[in-house]
C-alpha cells in the first residue's frame, strides 16, 4: 500500500498544485475597496466604485465595467444565508433575476463571490444594469402628463411580465423602482414570496408598507391586481408629492385608507376572516371623499385644454386603481388600455424582452413569450437551516459562473444544442 501511495503521490501533488494555482489565480482576479462602512471585494474588471444606494440587503455601488465598457450597478449581499428572511429573499432574487428577461425589469449582468469554496463562502455580488435614480427622487419632481403616463405605462408592462411568469409582486414601492434620465423605468425586485408572513396580526418590523394593498394588510387571499393598488399609491404620490397612506404600522395605515376612501361595504367585510372582520367592523365609519376632493385640479398641470383632459383621465385612473375591494379594482390589462396610458400602448412592447434585436433574431427561444413559469416549490415553500441556505445560494452563484464559462446552465438546454438541431 506504501508503494501504491507513492505511485499516486504525483497525482496528489498535481491536484494540490492545481488547487493552489486556481486559488492564486482567483485571488489575482479580485481587489478590495472600502465604500462607506462596507468593503467590496470585486473582480478587477469593475473599477471606480461609488456608493449609490442602500436597501435592506446591503449597499449598492455604481462601477465601470472595463470588459463590457459600460457603467453597471453592483449590489453586495453580505452573508445572505444568515437568517430565513435574508436567505429566502436573496435566493429568490437570484433565481428570478436569472429567469426573467424584460426591458422594465432590472437585468442581471453578472454574479460572483470572491470566496473560493463553500466553506469560505460569505458574500454575493450582483452586477446589474445601472440606472440614474429611484422613484423616491422622481416623486419630488413636477412631471408633465407625458412623463407621468409613460412611467406608469412602463411599470404596468413590467408588472404584466412578472404576472405572466407567475410572479405576483405585492410589495411594489418607489425605492424599488429605478429610472433613467431618458424616462425609461425598471423594477428592481420581485416582492414578497408567496409564503411571506404579512397582515394586520403579524409582528411589525421596519419596512416600508405604505404601498401594500388592503388584501395584504388584512391578510386576505389576493390576485394579480394586488399590484395595481401599489401603482395607484405611487401615481397618487407623484401627483400629491406626499405619501398617500402613511401609516406608522398596518393598523394606522388601514385608518388612513378608510379615512380617505371610506369604510368598505358589507360585501367586502364578508370576505375577511373572523378576527380581522371584528376589528375592521369596529372601526369608526367614514364616508370618504370623492376623487375630485382627494386629487383636485390644482395638483395637476392644467394650463391647456389638453392638460385639463389629461388631469381628468389621471384622476379617473386613480379612482379605478385605488379601490379597496380587489374584485372591483381595475386589472393590469384594463389599466394598460385606459385612455391615460394607452397612448403608449405597443403590443410588441407590452410583451417585449430586453436585449438587442439581433440577439432575439439569433436566439428566439431565449426570448419566447410568455416567460417560463417558475416552479413554485423551488422558490416558495422552502424553510432551511443556515447551512442549507448557504449551499443553495452558493450553488446558484457557482452555476452562474459555470454558465459564463460554458454558456450552459445545468438542467437547462444549451443554446448551442438548440442551434444545432
Ligand atoms: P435595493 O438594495 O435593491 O433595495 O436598492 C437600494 C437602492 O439602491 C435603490 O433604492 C436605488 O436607489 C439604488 N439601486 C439599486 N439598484 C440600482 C440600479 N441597478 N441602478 C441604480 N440604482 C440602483
Amino acid at each position: 500500500s506504501l508503494r501504491y501511495l507513492l505511485s499516486n503521490c504525483h497525482l496528489i501533488k498535481a491536484v494540490f498544485e492545481e488547487y493552489t494555482m486556481n486559488k492564486n489565480k482567483r485571488e489575482k482576479e479580485f481587489y478590495s475597496i472600502d465604500v462607506g462602512d462596507s468593503t467590496f471585494i470585486v473582480l478587477k474588471r469593475y473599477q471606480n466604485l461609488r456608493p449609490i444606494g442602500s436597501g435592506a440587503q446591503g449597499i449598492v455601488c455604481s462601477a465601470y465595467d472595463q470588459l463590457l465598457e459600460r457603467n453597471v450597478a453592483i449590489k453586495k449581499l453580505s452573508r445572505p444565508f444568515q437568517n430565513q428572511t435574508h436567505a429566502k429573499r436573496a435566493y429568490r432574487e437570484l433565481v428570478l433575476m436569472k429567469y426573467v428577461n424584460h426591458k422594465n425589469i432590472i437585468g442581471l449582468l453578472n454574479v460572483f463571490t470572491p470566496q473560493k469554496s463553500l466553506e469560505e463562502f460569505q458574500d454575493v455580488y450582483l452586477v446589474m444594469e445601472l440606472m440614474d435614480a429611484n422613484l423616491c427622487q422622481v416623486i419630488q419632481m413636477e412631471l408633465d402628463h407625458e412623463r407621468l403616463s409613460y412611467l406608469l405605462y412602463q411599470m404596468l408592462c413590467g408588472i404584466k411580465h412578472l404576472h405572466a411568469a407567475g410572479i405576483i409582486h405585492r410589495d411594489l414601492k418607489p425605492s424599488n423602482i429605478v429610472v433613467k434620465s431618458d424616462c425609461t423605468l425598471k423594477i428592481l425586485d420581485f416582492g414578497l414570496a408567496r409564503t411571506a408572513a404579512t397582515g394586520l396580526l403579524m409582528t411589525p418590523y421596519v419596512v416600508t408598507r405604505y404601498y401594500r394593498a388592503p388584501e395584504v394588510i388584512l391578510g386576505m387571499g389576493y390576485q394579480a391586481n394586488v399590484d395595481i393598488w401599489s401603482v395607484g399609491c405611487i401615481l397618487a404620490e407623484m401627483v400629491r408629492h406626499k405619501i398617500l397612506f402613511p401609516g406608522r404600522d398596518y393598523i394606522d395605515q388601514w385608518n388612513k385608507v378608510i379615512e380617505q376612501l371610506g369604510t368598505p361595504t358589507q360585501e367586502f367585510m364578508l370576505k375577511l376572516n373572523q378576527s380581522v372582520r371584528t376589528y375592521v367592523e369596529n372601526r369608526p365609519r367614514y364616508a370618504g371623499y370623492t376623487f375630485e376632493k382627494l386629487f383636485p385640479d390644482v395638483l395637476f398641470p392644467a394650463d391647456s385644454d389638453h392638460n385639463k383632459l389629461k388631469a381628468s383621465q389621471a384622476r379617473d385612473l386613480l379612482s379605478k386603481m385605488l379601490v379597496i375591494d380587489a374584485s372591483k379594482r381595475i386589472s393590469v390589462e384594463e389599466a394598460l388600455k385606459h385612455p391615460y396610458i394607452n397612448v403608449w400602448y405597443d403590443p410588441a412592447e407590452v410583451e417585449a424582452v430586453s436585449g438587442s434585436y439581433l440577439l432575439i433574431f439569433l436566439f428566439p427561444f431565449f426570448f419566447s413569450q410568455p416567460p417560463p413559469k417558475i416552479p413554485d416549490k423551488q422558490l416558495e415553500e422552502r424553510e432551511h437551516t443556515v447551512e442549507a441556505w448557504k449551499e443553495l445560494i452558493y450553488k446558484e452563484v457557482y452555476d452562474w459562473e459555470e454558465w459564463n464559462r460554458n454558456g450552459v446552465i445545468r438542467g437547462q438546454p444549451s443554446p448551442l444544442a438548440q442551434v444545432q438541431q
